[in-house]
């Protein structure tokens, strides 16, 4: 087989296009083919499909390819010219490359795959041997792709938080789809606009179809979620990590107070003590268990703070809203009587949105995902070293997160 004739099939192509010239230059470790078309050929008008006989050539332009070997493969054309009496003077498609791509097809579906596996852009350059603009242009590209061909599914069941950008300056709002584990509205800020404009990105079906919403206790995305989605209040599930959060923190603040107290005393046994207060029960290992008995025996406030803890996780473990909310009030009562300040606190906290907490007895919805998504959002921003802006970190959580279909034609 000639090596026309080779590149020929490698790049696929087909009448009228064919191989005129292969050069290969050893010391530039480089490729060139050149594709030509029989003068005569009728091309389409690229906006209506009218077939034109070619008015005249662009100027010759070259596209990157897949290497053959480990020789960078460079295709060159000049791509005819028709003259439409609708549509004007417009440069023909090439079976070979999207419009405005300076690479062919194949290397951007290449580039894609490369870039979802390594999950690293930096990584990603290196083997392609393209430079960062150059991998943000087919990154930005594959999104815009996506997004202009997705489908407005219906997604019965979301989850709505906040995500830092550039270590806690500054805050982006991500809405998911719980279901298919994917980010399918970002807007920038944390507050009741940004709940807004992500749920703004949904058409009108979408908001009919939602049947219930996760989120943490902030007022901002529970106005947000009022403003947007019909019946809301039945819809809202405040996330049980969430939740039980606040109850962590308050078991320390419980512990740093005592401990202090007590360290004036000459008492240290609370101290290194944090994160025993802070485990489940089951999950402590057999010496944090011993140590966790050793102080509770001394009946301090720690030991209440965590025990109510502890409880209060059974609330989610109850069958139906109504037998959570009457466990709930019974564990209420219980805190309330003690000295337990920021225990009681929290008791309030979820005594105001209670509905909205047992709730989860009906949906039985999580925000995991948005944890999940997280930390894949975090180990890119690693490896890539950071976002250049807050427009790359949303198109990199749409291209690593959006579950969208990225790949050229
Ligand atoms: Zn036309």
């Amino acid at each position: 087989m000639e090596d026309k004739e080779l590149y020929q099939h490698i790049l696929g192509l087909n009448t009228p296009w064919s191989v005129r010239e292969v050069k290969l230059d050893t010391d530039l470790q480089q490729i060139d083919i050149y594709v030509e078309h029989p003068s005569g050929t009728k091309f389409c008008c690229p906006e209506c499909d009218q077939s034109l006989s070619c008015y005249d050539h662009a100027p010759v332009r070259q596209w990157r390819h897949l290497d053959s070997c480990q020789f960078k493969t460079i295709l060159h054309a000049s791509v005819p010219r028709v003259k439409c009496a609708e549509h004007g003077v417009k440069q023909v498609k090439v079976p070979w490359a999207e419009k405005s791509s300076r690479f062919t097809l194949m290397f951007e579906r290449f580039a894609i795959d490369l870039l979802q596996a390594t999950q690293t852009v930096t990584g990603a350059m290196g083997i392609l041997r393209i430079s960062w603009d150059q991998t943000w242009h087919i990154i930005t590209r594959a999104v815009k792709r996506g997004q202009a061909r997705k489908e407005h599914k219906l997604m019965p069941r979301l989850g709505i938080d906040e995500k830092a950008f550039k270590k806690g300056q500054s805050y982006m709002t991500m809405l998911f789809d719980l279901d298919n584990s994917t980010v399918e509205a970002i807007s920038e800020g944390n507050n009741t606009e940004s709940g807004i404009a992500c749920f703004s990105q949904l058409s009108t079906d979408q908001i009919n179809a939602v049947e219930a919403i996760a989120m943490d206790m902030s007022a901002a995305y529970v106005k947000a979620t009022k403003a947007s989605i019909p019946l809301a209040e039945e819809k809202i599930v405040h996330d049980i990590f969430h939740v039980m959060k606040l109850a962590n923190e308050a078991v320390d603040k419980v512990r740093r107070g005592e401990h202090r107290e007590r360290s004036k005393a000459g008492d240290k046994r609370l101290a290194r003590t944090k994160y025993i207060w802070l485990t489940g029960k089951e999950n402590l290992s057999e010496k944090q268990e011993a140590k966790l008995n050793d102080v509770f025996t001394l009946q301090l406030e720690t030991g209440k703070a965590w025990a109510y803890k502890e409880l209060l996780r059974d609330l989610w473990a109850h069958e139906t809203a109504a037998e959570a909310t009457v466990y709930f009030k019974n564990w209420y009562r219980r805190v309330i009587h003690t000295k337990l300040k920021p225990m009681k606190k929290v008791a309030r906290t979820i005594k105001d949105r209670l509905a909205n907490v047992v709730s989860y007895c009906t949906h039985r919805i999580t925000n995991a995902v948005a944890e999940g998504i997280n930390s894949k959002i975090m180990s890119i921003k690693r490896r890539v070293g950071g976002y250049r802006n807050p427009e790359n970190f949303k198109t990199a959580i749409y291209f690593y997160c959006g579950g969208l279909d990225l790949y050229p034609q």
